[in-house]
């Protein structure tokens, strides 16, 4: 193995444990906060509310708290 081998391996890890780093920390930041919770549609996400017992404008099922569906 020479030189050159050794450091596209070490840059390459460097590189993937980057980004692992970076997804992780972003991931760990977007955590819902739960004051004030938000309701969603789970078929229509972008339809939310404030108000617990609304339904979605467009199918009518009952929205759930925003921080419940997974992502
Ligand atoms: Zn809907």
């Amino acid at each position: 193995m020479d030189t050159t081998q050794i450091l596209v391996t070490v840059a390459g890890a460097a590189l993937i444990a980057g980004n692992l780093w970076f997804f992780f920390g972003k991931k760990a930041t977007i955590k819902p906060v739960a004051k004030g919770a938000l309701y969603a549609c789970p078929m229509h996400p972008w339809i939310t509310s404030n108000d617990p017992t609304a339904d979605c404008s467009i199918c009518g099922m009952k929205l759930v708290r925003s921080d419940e569906i997974s992502t």
